[in-house]
């Protein structure tokens, strides 16, 4: 056993969950984080709304909660809400026990300083000091990081499967967006511009989008543009139970009911959905020829229609990237769908404190505290992996 890992398990960081035996010399033993000891706080911004969370290393949730933010804020209405946030998170827990606060925006950021810079979608909030601001608040390390990139976090440190050294997440709700994972690392970019996969052009003489490019992935694959396709097919030449399930208005369509009308074998639904997967699967299949990637995780509010989306994409992405990039790639769902948007932001902190140099940082923290007393709340999700072995 390392003298790293080791420490860890002294720490709390780090249990034994079982071990393995491998037929030759004495068994392995398995780890895991440790339940119930330590905790992570995360904290999402969104257009309208801040999601929080803490959980413990092991990611099952201790609290959740939210604040509303008022319409078009600046970067000051944001910094006070999250505190506002933070506090109701944070009551009462020993803060000695909590390893930092983690922070998704939207947009970009500068990591090192913890400044939000700048978002397209929330133009009033520039150069924003989030992490300090909050780490001065509570006296606890805080980090930011973009909202998309922590999601693909959250895919290597809380999902049921994460064995993601090298994964393309790709994230499908009101944009389109994707994040790079390469040897387990964040591939952020020379300018850290990389992952705008909703602006890469699939149709040069397509429609102007706001990012001053023509024809972007976004314009066609997101929630939106699958709406749009539902609509259009709603012509009353098929059946269909979707005019039932949204009273005859069809701008109440949400992924929630699409997502109903697929489950009864909607004909309307099903047509829409592989129309939809045309220029999304061309895009991804664009990604793959380029990166390569053994995994893609697919997020964002249309995971929610698992398979059925699944299933089409697929089909258009082995019928247009090339075979050897399409050999043996694992496709699949996010893991954390139905869990708090937050956790993304909680595993920023993971990820910072558990990869390379952070460990011996993260030791360095702990070992000045008093850690070790036990409350485990519930696990919570499915059967995880352990994150490692010892001899
Ligand atoms: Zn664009």
């Amino acid at each position: 056993m390392s003298f790293h890992v080791a420490e860890l398990i002294r720490c709390g960081v780090l249990e034994e969950v079982g071990s393995k035996n491998s037929g030759m010399g004495r068994p392995a033993v398995l780890l895991d984080f440790a339940s119930g000891t330590l905790f992570v706080a995360g904290v999402l911004v969104e257009i309208h709304r801040l999601d929080g969370v803490v959980a413990d290393l092991r990611g099952s949730v201790v609290r959740w909660d939210e604040v509303k933010l008022p319409p078009d804020p600046d970067g000051e209405q944001v910094v006070a809400a999250a505190k506002s946030l933070c506090r109701l998170l944070l009551k009462g827990l020993d803060a000695r026990r909590v390893l930092g606060i983690g922070i998704g925006v939207p947009g970009f950021v500068d990591r090192s300083a913890g400044r939000w810079e700048e978002c397209g979608l929330m133009p009033r909030c520039r150069d924003v000091e989030m992490a300090p601001a909050l780490s001065r608040c509570f006296g606890l390390p805080a980090f930011v990081e973009n909202d998309t990139r922590a999601r693909a976090l959250a895919e290597k440190w809380f999902a049921p499967e994460r064995d993601f050294d090298d994964l393309l997440f790709v994230e499908i709700g009101e944009g389109v967006g994707a994040a790079l994972l390469v040897n387990g690392r964040i591939r952020a970019g020379a300018t850290d511009a990389a992952g705008e996969l909703g602006h890469i052009s699939i149709d040069p003489n397509g429609k102007r989008c706001y990012c001053g490019g023509r024809g972007c992935l976004e314009s066609q694959a997101s929630c939106y543009a699958l709406f749009d396709i539902v609509r259009r097919r709603l012509d009353g030449r098929v059946k269909s139970v979707l005019p039932r399930l949204l009273d005859g208005d069809l701008e109440k369509l949400s992924v929630e009911v699409v997502r109903q009308a697929l489950d009864a074998g909607d004909k309307v639904a099903l047509e829409a959905l592989k129309e939809f997967c045309v220029p999304l699967g061309t895009g991804l299949a664009n990604a793959m020829n380029l990166l390569n990637p053994g995994h893609i995780v697919i997020g964002g509010s249309l995971a929610l229609l698992g398979d059925h989306l699944l299933r089409p994409l697929i089909v258009e992405i082995r019928a247009r990237a090339t075979s050897r990039a399409v050999r043996g790639v694992d496709i699949r769902m996010s893991g954390m769908v139905g869990r708090p948007a937050a956790m993304s932001a909680a595993a920023v902190v993971h990820e910072v404190s558990f990869t390379g140099r952070g460990i011996a940082h993260s030791l360095a923290q702990r070992s000045t505290q008093t850690a070790r007393r036990r409350s485990a709340p519930p696990a919570e999700g499915g059967r995880r992996r352990p994150i490692g072995v010892a001899g």
